[in-house]
């Protein structure tokens, strides 16, 4: 199959992953369709379910023996607003030199210029393995990284993941974490503050403390290779009581933290513990803290991967600010850089696309790195 009829049927896969169960969707179509492509190329390939049996991992290899590169790239997307589209996101459609579709930037359209890359080298023998990787649930949870993690496959030398990267390469982002607290105190009639514990004023304590922290955080970490040099802290959305003549009786904040390379999460999130819990002694409430985090990621010094990357580019390796399944594949013992066509300022937005122009220059990136990694 050719590549656009290749992205047309990926596109028209809904794999959207998100917390919210109401409009999560599975990636199996999208991960059956690669496995279909890759096995006609020769490849052998493993499907490796996941909890929820929509959605897998798929390992595809060619070659084998130690060594090799791994081709990665998540199957899922964020979820569309599909009323702020012009087009319908489920299918492409080309337009002012621009593939429109969810996931053509973000990055299911990374996968057929891995397949066009990969035809160049069916039936010439690979010294070193070349494995195509496609996830689950990047977007939302990280489970099928995670998965992977837990099986310790797969293993290779070099990884390479097709985020948008803009065809830059990078080898450094920050974590993220998630942070969901919620409050419960005690509602009751207004006119008595002693019939109830207010959860809101905690909350005013709690937005005190966090804001504390943040400052904190700013002034004491620093990495000039991040265009924001700082971690950050976000407070994202807050919810809390029900009406002004009752108390309020249950209010929730969610917050995020973006951490640089090199910091302790877990120390942060003792942290963030130890400057809220106190609360609920002093107030008679009861907090709740649930974690959801992404590792920082920098590839090591003197990595081999980020000098091929940079020589095939003519591109220094940059910092970004969003996180990757890139920590995990190190953690295995890959040597990682993340590089891709599409835009990161296409991601997650309506009409997203991704240029046509993107195209052949990223498929004769990858032929030049397969062949300096496997041959
Ligand atoms: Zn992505």
């Amino acid at each position: 199959m050719q590549l656009i009829p290749m992205l047309q049927r990926l596109i028209a896969a809904n794999s959207i992953s998100s917390v919210n169960s109401s409009i999560d969707q599975g990636n199996r179509v999208v991960i059956d369709l690669l496995a279909n492509w890759l096995e006609g190329l020769g490849f052998t390939t493993e499907v490796m379910p996941l909890a929820d049996p929509r959605k897998a991992n798929l390992i595809a290899t060619l070659g084998s023996g130690p060594g090799g590169l791994v081709l990665a790239g998540h199957t899922d997307t964020v979820p569309c607003d599909e009323s702020q589209w012009r087009h319908d996101p489920f299918k492409l459609v080309e337009k002012d030199h621009r593939l429109y579709g969810l996931g053509t930037c973000d990055m299911k359209g990374f996968f057929p210029l891995v397949i066009e890359a990969v035809r160049h080298f069916v039936g010439q023998p690979l010294k070193q393995p070349l494995i195509i990787l496609a996830t689950a649930d990047e977007e939302s949870s990280m489970a099928g990284a995670q998965l992977l993690a837990a099986a310790g496959r797969p293993r290779a030398r070099y990884a390479l993941i097709g985020e948008p990267t803009g065809m830059k390469p990078i080898n450094m982002h920050k974590g993220i974490m998630v942070e969901k607290l919620v409050i419960e105190g005690h509602s009751g009639h207004s006119s008595d503050p002693s019939l109830g514990r207010n959860a809101m004023e905690t909350m005013h304590s709690v937005l005190g403390e966090l804001l504390t922290l943040r400052n904190e955080l700013r002034d004491n970490y620093h990495n000039p290779a991040f265009s924001v040099s700082y971690p950050t802290m976000n407070l994202g959305c807050i919810h809390g009581g029900n009406n002004p003549n009752r108390i309020c009786g249950q209010c929730e904040l969610g917050f995020e933290v973006r951490p640089l390379p090199g910091m302790d999460m877990a120390k942060l999130q003792e942290t963030i513990r130890e400057r809220v819990l106190p609360l609920q002694k002093r107030d008679g409430v009861v907090i709740t803290i649930e974690h959801y985090c992404v590792p920082a990621f920098a590839t090591a010094e003197n990595s081999a991967m980020v000098e091929i990357c940079e020589s095939l580019t003519r591109h220094s390796c940059e910092a970004v600010s969003f996180a990757t399944e890139a920590p995990y594949l190190k953690d295995l013992g890959m040597d990682v850089v993340i590089l891709g066509p599409g835009n990161v300022e296409q991601a997650h937005q309506p009409d997203e696309y991704l240029a046509l122009e993107r195209i052949q220059p990223t498929i004769d990136f990858l032929i030049q790195l397969i062949g300096r990694c496997c041959l």
